[in-house]
């Protein structure tokens, strides 16, 4: 099959769950001419994991087609937040004091608002990006009553090569806890676990540019 039918495929599972759930399509690495046919079938949610590759896919793109939204997925530098600031719709990987206070001065200055999930690094893995479990409380409440930033729920990458179920729950229960709506997880491995447990952003790639 190709790209569009792999994502009609998944897309129509997703629908088929009648809920609010969000599939997106991550595009990292791949280029406009693959994406095109998604875009033009009106999907309009898509993941980039880099600032500046995005820039140069998706400036010229949203021209053209300005009901799409981008989400940032990948690791964010504070020195490109304000270029993140102003393409993406949606940050998922919020993961330090340096970048929250960032963003809460570039809101001040601006009328644009956008949407953000703190990364949690439920392994507790040294490589992994992401707020300790420990500090999510306090990371959350300077997020939201302090740096007054719209976080809208959390994210996570669970350890590669181990059962995702335990981390996927850990995030269900913290988002529960802190009174949070939305839960960023699931990929292509893993995406129907991740449904499970409440997930409603769905962060897929492999599975449909195969
Ligand atoms: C690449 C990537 C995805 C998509 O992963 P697939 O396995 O290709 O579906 C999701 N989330 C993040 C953070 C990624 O970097």
């Amino acid at each position: 099959m190709n790209s569009l039918d792999n994502y009609k495929a998944i897309k129509a599972e997703v629908d088929k769950l009648k809920g609010k759930q969000n599939l997106i399509v991550v595009t990292k690495n791949q280029s406009i001419e693959t994406i095109l046919p998604i875009i033009k079938n009106g999907h309009l949610h898509f993941g980039e994991n880099r600032v500046q590759e995005a820039k140069e896919k998706w400036i010229p793109v949203l021209k053209n087609y300005k009901d799409i939204k981008l989400h940032l997925i990948g690791k964010l530098q504070s020195n490109k937040a304000k270029d993140a600031f102003v393409l993406f719709d949606f940050i998922h990987t919020l993961d330090s004091d340096k970048l929250a206070k960032k963003f809460s001065e570039l809101e001040l200055n601006s009328e644009r608002k956008i949407k953000y999930f703190i990364q949690i690094n439920i392994g507790n893995e040294a490589q992994k990006n992401g707020i300790e479990y420990v500090r999510a409380k306090d990371f959350i409440n300077l997020c939201k009553n302090d740096l007054k930033l719209n976080i809208i729920g959390l994210m996570c990458i669970p350890p590669i090569n181990l059962d995702p179920h335990p981390f996927f729950e850990k995030m269900q229960q913290l988002k529960i806890n802190n009174n949070l709506n939305d839960l960023s997880m699931g990929m292509s491995s893993d995406y129907n676990e991740a449904l499970n447990f409440g997930s409603n952003y769905l962060r897929i790639g492999s599975a449909i540019f195969k």
